[in-house]
């Protein structure tokens, strides 16, 4: 185990004179990125940019060819076919792609929506505003005790009425690995359509939704060590036939008269206006920077560490998990005893220590465990054991200033 870790020097960002003692322990907000990344999209933006898919010139067609290459590369990272792959600007967008474009044309009064109380407000409010609007109902599984969603309680909400299920595959706040491979196969069974939120998941071991045998995944390339403005949603080649554009504008008709459109068939029909190439060469770069360490090696390294990190917080009788003993997770989302959660993180970034404090974007669950905050300390590659030290040091000193007797 390395008190520093090996992938540190990949990231710029720490050899920048203002972070030399930056303690990142954020990353399920945002993973930093690594240079390799940051020096694709500068190589593209400098040198390559052109609007891609529009002209005849050898930059646009080069611009076009980037686009279509990373589509086949990012599909194969997730197991798809590159004609099931949408690029959209986030996680976010992409499950609101689905709500509209799918799940709407779908929905009436007598119909029925299944999520999970843990899902992050992406995935959330779409159903819930869909579900307003047509007066179906949003039915809503609890959880295990160890902070997974109950699959059996999940399978009891589904009745004949049931037109789609939306469920994380690892939450944002509690860090465990749900059992989507059992939502997908009851969700088969009984033909309900089903989407995966994989914005956490993605950067946490290989994804094959093939062998998920989902409908729909949804992803963000800052999750994974890619830039912001360029996500993923995988989508079934059948479910992409039957679903009509929502967003509308150029780049997505076979031909448009001023009182009809007629759309192209395929993921691009849900591109409409330019792309983001640069994002989109930077999300293939960082898939190709995990590919380079390789998930085994990535995984274990990320594994040791979260024990460490659970071991470490375990010890302090101050910190109070909010899933105790859920010590898989890469995460551990907390409350300091007698200490608000932003002070916690004020405290925290006083010695350069980045953590997340409040409701993370899950309100719900928040008031599912019965809190209205916490503290979010998240791991990424390039911490190592010294930055647990550190954020320990700091969690005692924050401790002994500010608890209440
Ligand atoms: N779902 C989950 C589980 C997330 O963690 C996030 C990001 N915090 C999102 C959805 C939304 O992702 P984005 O902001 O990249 O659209």
């Amino acid at each position: 185990m390395y008190d520093q870790s090996p992938f540190k020097s990949d990231f710029a960002v720490f050899s920048h004179p203002d972070n030399t003692e930056l303690c990142y322990l954020d990353s399920a907000a945002t993973c930093l990125t690594p240079k390799v990344v940051a020096e694709a999209m500068y190589q593209y933006q400098s040198f390559s940019h052109a609007n891609s898919h529009k002209g005849l010139y050898r930059l646009s067609a080069s611009a076009t060819e980037r686009v279509e290459q990373a589509r086949v590369s990012v599909a194969e990272f997730i197991g798809a076919d590159a004609d099931e792959l949408v690029f959209t600007f986030g996680t976010t967008e992409a499950i609101n792609l689905v709500a509209n474009s799918f799940v709407r044309p779908r929905l009436s009064a007598d119909k029925n929506i299944v999520i999970s109380c843990a899902e992050h407000h992406a995935n959330l409010l779409p159903w819930q505003r869909l579900c307003q609007q047509t007066g179906a109902e949003l039915r809503v599984a609890s959880l295990t005790p160890q902070g997974l969603l109950d699959v059996a309680e999940l399978a009891a909400l589904l009745d004949d009425n049931t037109c789609f299920i939306a469920i994380s595959h690892i939450s944002n706040v509690l860090g465990g690995l749900n059992p989507v491979e059992q939502v997908c196969r009851l969700a088969r069974q009984q033909s309900i359509p089903v989407l995966i939120d994989g914005a956490q998941a993605v950067s946490h071991g290989p994804v094959d939704v093939k062998h998920l045998d989902c409908d729909f995944y949804a992803f963000s390339g800052h999750k994974l060590y890619g830039p912001a403005g360029c996500g993923v949603l995988f989508a079934r080649a059948d479910c992409i036939e039957v679903m009509e554009p929502d967003t509308l504008g150029g780049g997505i008709v076979e031909q448009v008269t001023l009182t009809e459109t007629r759309f192209i068939d395929g993921p691009m029909k849900f591109e409409p206006g330019s792309h983001n190439v640069a994002a989109i060469c930077g999300l293939v770069a960082a898939i190709d920077y995990i590919r380079g360490i390789g998930w085994p090696a990535l995984v274990a390294y990320m594994d040791e560490l979260s024990v460490y990190l659970h071991q470490q917080l375990g010890d302090l009788p101050f910190i109070k998990p909010l899933i105790p003993g859920a010590s898989g997770a890469w995460l551990c989302s907390f409350q300091c005893q007698g200490v608000h959660s932003h002070d916690v993180a004020g405290m925290l970034d006083g010695d350069d220590i980045a953590v997340r404090a409040g409701h993370h974007c899950a309100q719900p669950l928040h008031h599912y465990l019965g809190l209205k905050s916490s503290v979010r300390v998240s791991l990424g590659l390039y911490n190592g054991r010294e930055d647990i030290d550190r954020l320990v040091a700091s969690l005692k000193h924050t401790y002994q200033l500010l608890a209440a007797d």
